[in-house]
């Protein structure tokens, strides 16, 4: 080959391919991460300070992923750890705050050396972390955490801008100002997400059998969202069985 020779492209061609996502964490490559956390750090002297310290100590590391598991932020599948999605709410919701960055604990174990080597001062570490402690008990008390445990998503028929948050008992919306709210219990029945995600997107559900009545009698209905925001029952045209009229709304 010569410098500045041309030569002539013979074929090319693109092919299309996905990018794989990280395997999951098991709980030993987990301990591993927190241990090794430095090497995703930029600055130089922070990836020092955290190489040596790691998240936690090796006595805490192992406790802070049961925690996870407590709090139902992550669950095992064979050996992988995987997050549920109460936890990717809360990471989505504290991932780009203070609390979630590792450089801020890389940063204190910078410090906390210097202070051993006497180049920082001990009274002043201190009145940061109090600074710093009040800024992310603000941080986090301002954060709305949206949690939908079916990963059911719908806006709310009310307000036409928040999104309606399932909880055990309730949905409501995100917006308390709002204050849209349906109770799961129906007719002896609970509601479950999809159902309600039906009523509050088209305004009704499709027939739900074995409702009961206050005497008790079992009927089927669909349930529609009345025009105030709760739940009515709409009877099908036909006869039921064992019910003396159908009654349409
Ligand atoms: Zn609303």
């Amino acid at each position: 080959l010569q410098t500045d020779e041309t030569l002539p492209l013979l074929a090319s061609e693109t092919v299309e391919k996905q990018t794989k996502p990280k395997p999951l964490h098991t709980e030993s490559s987990l301990l591993s991460a927190m241990e090794h956390c430095g090497r995703e750090i930029g600055d130089g002297q922070l990836r020092t300070a955290i190489r040596e310290a790691g998240i936690g100590t090796p006595a805490t590391r192992a406790a802070v992923i049961e925690t996870l598991f407590a709090r139902n932020y992550i669950r095992r599948d064979k050996k992988n750890l995987v997050p549920t999605e109460k936890g990717l709410a809360v990471y989505d919701t504290v991932k780009d705050k203070k609390i979630a960055d590792v450089e801020m604990t890389a940063a204190w174990e910078d410090t906390l050396a210097k202070i051993e080597t006497g180049e920082a001062d001990a009274p002043s570490f201190r009145r940061d972390i109090e600074v710093y402690t009040a800024q992310i008990v603000a941080e986090l008390l301002s954060a709305t955490l949206d949690v939908a445990p079916s990963g059911e998503q719908c806006t709310c028929p009310k307000c036409k801008k928040s999104r309606i948050l399932f909880f055990d008992k309730v949905a409501k919306c995100a917006d308390v100002d709002c204050g849209f709210t349906l109770f799961r219990n129906k007719g002896g029945k609970v509601l479950t997400d999809k159902q309600i995600v039906g009523l509050v997107t088209t305004g009704r559900t499709p027939l739900v059998k074995g409702f009961r009545n206050r005497e008790g009698r079992s009927f089927d209905a669909a349930l529609v969202l009345n025009p105030d925001f709760t739940i009515g029952y709409s009877f099908p045209d036909r006869k039921p069985q064992g019910e003396k009229s159908g009654r349409k709304r």
